[in-house]
């Protein structure tokens, strides 16, 4: 049997001579692994459409066992990421994240379009990485079943207060009145609950769609890799690797 779908090639890996392995995070299908006969003799756009990171349109060709991609042409190549080795670095980290990460039997649609628009800005540099990163993170684990309650504080209601503290274990915010110290928490300004709200229930379209300042930026950051890392039970080597070549 043989489909067409879209997809993200997230690994690709040499086998034999010629051939490789991708695998890819189609819109139809989750994630597959598929052979490329003869992946090293393809040219030109065709070559480019099979490698890591690239968004194509393929011809997949359904056999007993195995999947195999006989046809590819790429939408999005993502071509000034492969030039900047900290862009690279987090790209490869959103691909980990869905290689490793995604929940079973569940529709990767939504999880496809946010790595793409994810590595769209990242390619633009309209956004800091540091923002693309967090809103990926706090997306993703929301997608994930892992939504946080950010409405307002758990115990007094109040929905804004000039600081307040994000507990992890209980996925939920609580205002400095209501606090009562503790070490499973981050406090965060206004300005970077404003960002964590938006990350988690904005439209799909617009969860990038905002500014924050550097301290802001910093605590929202640092919540949102911590929540995405209580939430992945698997070592993630690309975080390693992004964190060492991060200026
Ligand atoms: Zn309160």
């Amino acid at each position: 049997m043989r489909f067409k779908t879209e997809g993200l090639i997230l690994t690709e890996q040499t086998i034999r001579e010629n051939d490789k392995l991708v695998t890819v995070l189609t819109r139809s299908e989750g994630i597959i692994r598929c052979f490329v006969r003869n992946a090293k003799l393809l040219k030109g756009r065709s070559c480019n459409a099979v490698q890591t990171l690239s968004y194509s349109r393929l011809s997949v060709y359904s056999g007993r066992d195995r999947y195999i991609i006989d046809d590819a042409e790429p939408i999005e190549l993502f071509f000034d990421l492969r030039l900047d080795l900290e862009k690279l670095a987090l790209a490869q980290y959103f691909c980990e994240a869905a290689m490793h990460l995604l929940p079973e039997n569940t529709e990767t649609d939504e999880f496809l379009s946010l790595i793409l628009n994810s590595l769209y800005l990242l390619s633009k540099g309209q956004k800091p990485d540091l923002q693309i990163k967090a809103v990926f993170e706090m997306r993703f684990m929301s997608l994930a079943g892992y939504m946080p309650d950010l409405v307002c504080c758990h115990k007094c209601r109040c929905y804004e207060a000039d600081t307040m503290y994000f507990l992890y274990n209980d996925a939920g915010i609580i205002c400095q009145d209501c606090f009562q110290g503790g070490h499973d928490c981050i406090a965060l300004s206004r300005g970077a609950l404003t960002a964590m709200r938006n990350a988690v229930y904005a439209d799909p379209k617009k969860i990038f769609s905002f500014s924050l300042s550097q301290d802001s930026l910093a605590q929202f950051a640092d919540c949102a890799e911590n929540y995405f890392l209580l939430h992945s039970d698997k070592h993630l080597n690309t975080l390693e690797f992004y964190k060492k070549v991060r200026i």
